[in-house]
């Protein structure tokens, strides 16, 4: 769905009122402020005293000034899935009755979808052209993974005649989900559809950059009929309610996605306190092969530049290392150079923009700077290279390097912006080698219409989703339920179909002696 250009964004942005305050036990809370240790400014706007601001990347605007959860608001929360878990009203109903609440929750974000994507819009910037079918997409997944929640099956296991064995699966009980702010809303509900689907209690902890529209799911959660407790909000920082859930001794699970050292941070946290069950979806720096036998090259250069610059390459999988065989280098180079070169960045709520800008500042100045050091250290800059100060704010031009070895940190670290490098290679041994030459194993794509090729790789190149011949992207594959599971340092546990509920319980097993 395009964004309809009959509405008028700007309007609606000024009309709207945010409710900021948590959501704990079913209901809409103040933060408690007592045994608050004073925050100090910091990065993430964070503006003293438990309280941030998330700030409009385009326009520097404050959109909400929100207060932190702190050590009582935790601990109400976690008690009150815990208590929810219990009782039963929610983890011991039948996986039908779940998975009819769960479809009221999706016709409730349907219903609220420009809401919805207005509030991410405006927090993280991306534009609402792309919001708008990102909700969408969402509630798609969530109806997908409540419709698949009742054709779940146990297995009965050989045994004699006088015995019965089972394998079950059973919740973990009191999960936490802590989310990044790339896809506010769709990564909130790839977490507590699944756990909730499964009879878990949730706690999210939203990024503090994007946390408006988490906090709305957790209102409609409720109109859906979600019992009290069984799904709480906390809006706050990372360092302390992400750190204090994390360290939490009555949460059993948590679920994470967001970067590498973050997820380094979540693991000792685990370790430190109960050894909670982790789930980890971290970074990544993930291949674009591009083989010989290519139809339209014009086609595939279009693909490939929308493989890092869509949502302003703030894309888990985004195709950022790009590797072309040596004899479609040169011509594809020049493709690449001048696509990239007419891509314009603009106002998120111009139903027309197709590019917003990076999240926030500390975006702005990583991309900026990792880029200044590809160039002092001999690279070429294809294209872009610099800020985009005609659309202002945190707007970056999409950027393309060349010229750099593959051991060089802007070939291996995750940037989270619209750049990419690319890098010949010869023969399909060395492609694979490139490909695989990286700490992290999120996702890959193969350009190729050698589907022998393609298939004989797609074992081989480290990375959960593999894409042939089109933009890497989780989210279609996850409506028709498949899973993925990421490696190395992009994390652990899968997300997606059915391995990715059964990530949210436990096996157990259970043996009858019978008469
Ligand atoms: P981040 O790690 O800075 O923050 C993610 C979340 O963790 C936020 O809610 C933050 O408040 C919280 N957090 C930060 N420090 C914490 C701490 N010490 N204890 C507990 N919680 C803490 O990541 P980000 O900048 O919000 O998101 C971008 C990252 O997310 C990128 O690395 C991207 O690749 C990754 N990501 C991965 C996937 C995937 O599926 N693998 C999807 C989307 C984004």
């Amino acid at each position: 769905m395009s964004a309809p250009s009959s509405i008028d964004w700007q309007q609606r942005a000024r009309q709207l009122t945010v409710d900021v305050r948590p959501i704990i036990d079913g209901e809409r809370v103040d933060v408690r402020i007592d045994g608050r240790g004073d925050m100090h400014g910091g990065e993430r706007g964070e503006v003293g005293e438990g309280r941030f601001d998330s700030v409009n990347p385009h326009d520097g605007r404050v959109v909400a000034s929100l207060a932190s959860c702190g050590e009582a608001d935790v601990d109400a929360a976690v008690l009150s899935a815990r208590r929810t878990f219990e009782q039963g009203t929610w983890s011991r109903i039948s996986a039908h009755e779940r998975s009819r609440t769960l479809l009221r929750f999706a016709d409730e974000i349907e219903r609220h979808q420009e809401e919805l994507a207005l509030l991410d819009s405006l927090e993280m910037g991306m534009p609402i052209s792309s919001a708008l079918p990102d909700v969408a997409l969402a509630a798609r997944i969530v109806r997908s993974t409540a419709e698949r929640l009742d054709k779940l099956s146990e297995q009965v296991l050989p045994s004699a005649a006088h015995t019965l064995a089972l394998n079950l699966r059973v919740p973990h009980g009191v999960v936490a989900a802590i989310t990044p702010w790339n896809f506010p809303l769709y990564v909130a509900l790839g977490k507590i559809v699944p756990a909730l689907g499964m009879g878990n209690s949730v706690v999210l902890k939203p990024s503090e950059i994007a946390s408006l529209s988490c906090l709305r799911l957790g209102d409609l959660a409720m109109a859906a009929g979600l019992p009290a407790g069984a799904l709480n909000v906390l809006p706050g920082l990372g360092r302390e309610t992400g750190r204090l859930l994390a360290l939490h001794n009555d949460v059993d699970c948590l679920s994470f996605t967001g970067s590498t050292t973050t997820g380094r941070v979540l693991m000792q946290y685990a370790g430190q306190s109960n050894l909670k069950a982790l789930l980890l979806e971290c970074g990544g720096k993930s291949p674009q092969l591009v083989f010989d036998d290519l139809g339209d090259l014009d086609a595939v250069a279009e693909s490939l530049v929308q493989g890092f610059v869509w949502n302003c390459g703030q894309v888990c999988v985004a195709g950022t290392r790009i590797l072309v065989t040596r004899a479609l280098y040169a011509p594809l180079l020049q493709r690449l150079s001048a696509l990239v070169e007419s891509q314009r960045g603009g106002d998120p709520l111009q139903p027309s923009t197709v590019l917003g800008p990076l999240a926030n500042r500390v975006q702005l100045e990583r991309v900026g700077a990792m880029v200044d050091a590809a160039r002092r250290d001999g690279a070429t800059i294809v294209a872009g290279g610099a800020r985009d100060t005609a659309a202002g704010g945190c707007h970056y031009r999409p950027t393309l390097i060349a010229d750099l070895p593959h051991a060089h940190v802007f070939m291996q670290e995750e940037i989270f912006g619209p750049v990419a490098g690319i890098l010949p290679f010869d023969g399909v041994e060395q492609a694979l080698q490139l490909a695989n030459d990286s700490r992290y194993g999120l996702s890959a794509t193969l350009w190729t219409r050698d589907v022998a090729l393609a298939h004989g790789l797609v074992r081989r190149v480290r990375g959960g989703p593999v894409t042939v011949n089109a933009v890497a992207s989780p989210g279609p594959g996850h409506v028709s339920g498949s899973s993925v599971e990421p490696a190395g340092a992009s994390g652990f546990g899968a997300e997606g179909g059915t391995a990715g509920l059964m990530a949210y319980t436990r096996a157990k097993s259970v043996h009858y002696r019978l008469g």
